[in-house]
């Protein structure tokens, strides 16, 4: 089957068609500044990547854009649009009511748009690539894959926060957890991977991107996870603060005189590394260039991105009773050694041991702990499209 993979964000919409019995890439690219003036970068597998400037005003114009250069005589990866036989959208929030993915159908888009003051920034974006694709390929199914799905199995003890329990019944507000395609996909790769039975293990993942979070996997089910209600909890992000104090929030508040939507704006966009470094960067290649030099801000950051990593790890040993693999992905986690062992230092009660020789190695999966370490530490590179690709072609099965 030919899948097409298509992630919508708010001015942005990345795409992969993706080949799946083979699982090659046939071709992949993005559309950003959607609503601004409008860019396409498109790129046919061996070929180098083509940037075209050209308005869109919508997704609309984004998608037709995607769909024609697919389809274009010289550089298309297709020959036309009846080669695709399926569909599959990223979705940021499923609530409650999608524990796997689905089939996208008129029940699937209503509990969507019912779930979308969960993630007013993310879900209208999806369903938008949703609705545009319906109507400029009509027939083809589809499939909605969710970053909270995977999370949907963690006990109550764990999703349900400390608040009278009237807000959860009334409003759903609870931890739902965010990038499950990418928990779910390392996962299973690790213990492919090391050889370990899935379903009598315990894995943590630490997906460390931009956006970053731990998950606890226990017998392939994810039984807790730091991001929270939204992605901006648990750990301290590029430019999100990740936990505080909840108190911070009116407190700021009064003394910059904003509301809390200010604050909360604060928490997202200025905090993290980039705000404990003074604003210097919120990637991390930048931050390690400075602490090297003497920055002692970008070297504090660095700490506290690490320590927080490192406790997150500790709480979910206990959460699961031991652990058998510890998995780092995303861009700091598959290519960031020094910040991988500032994380993995002081694990030693645990008997894990990191060989830094093995840390060095990039992009591939690779145990990076010694073969007498207790725990195994892996380096597994995510690949959500093809996570969604996967899940795409198993829900639909035969029904093309
Ligand atoms: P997201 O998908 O959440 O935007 P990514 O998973 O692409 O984020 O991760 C991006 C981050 O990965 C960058 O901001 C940077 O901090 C980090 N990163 C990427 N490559 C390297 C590298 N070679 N060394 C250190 N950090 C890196």
């Amino acid at each position: 089957m030919k899948v097409l993979v298509i992630n919508c964000g708010s001015s942005s919409l990345k795409y992969q068609l993706i080949d799946s019995d083979s699982e090659e890439v046939l071709a992949k690219g993005l559309c950003e500044r959607i609503g601004i003036d409008g860019r396409l970068v498109y790129q046919k597998e061996g070929l180098d990547k083509e940037i075209t400037e050209a308005p869109m005003p919508t997704h609309k114009e984004a998608i037709k854009m995607v769909l024609d250069a697919l389809t274009n005589d010289k550089t298309g990866a297709i020959r036309s649009l009846k080669e695709i036989d399926a569909v599959g959208h990223r979705v940021v929030h499923g609530g409650e009511k999608f524990a796997c993915s689905a089939k996208v159908d008129d029940a699937m888009i209503k509990a969507l748009e019912d779930c979308s003051d969960l993630a007013p920034l993310h879900n209208p974006a999806n369903l938008i690539g949703i609705n545009v694709c319906k109507e400029l390929m009509p027939g083809v199914p589809m499939v909605g894959c969710f970053d909270t799905a995977f999370h949907q199995t963690m006990p109550e003890k764990a999703y349900l926060y400390a608040i009278p329990i009237e807000y959860y019944e009334k409003y759903r507000i609870r931890k739902y957890g965010f990038h499950g395609t990418s928990h779910s996909f390392v996962s299973r790769e690790t213990a492919k991977f090391l050889g370990l039975d899935l379903n009598n293990s315990k894995i943590i993942v630490c997906h460390l991107g931009n956006g970053a979070s731990v998950s606890a996997v226990k017998n392939g089910k994810c039984v807790d996870t730091s991001m929270g209600l939204t992605p901006l909890a648990g750990l301290a992000m590029g430019t999100r603060s990740g936990d505080l104090d909840p108190s911070v929030v009116e407190f700021l508040g009064k003394k910059l005189n904003l509301d809390a939507s200010g604050i909360l704006n604060i928490l997202n966009k200025k905090s993290g590394v980039y705000g404990l470094s003074r604003g210097l960067s919120s990637d991390f290649r930048d931050l390690a260039d400075a602490a090297k030099k003497g920055n002692h801000d970008a070297e504090v950051a660095l700490e506290v991105f690490a320590y927080r990593v490192k406790t997150t790890i500790g709480a979910y040993v206990a959460a699961m009773d031991g652990v058998d693999a510890i998995a780092f992905t995303a861009g700091i986690g598959e290519n960031d050694g020094a910040t991988r062992a500032r994380i993995m230092d002081g694990f030693s009660y645990l008997g894990i041991k990191i060989d830094p020789e093995k840390n060095k190695l990039r992009g591939q999966n690779v145990k990076i702990s010694t073969d007498d370490s207790k725990v195994a530490v892996c380096v597994i590179p995510t690949n959500e499209e093809l996570a969604i690709c996967r899940d795409t072609v198993a829900i639909l099965g035969g029904d093309k």
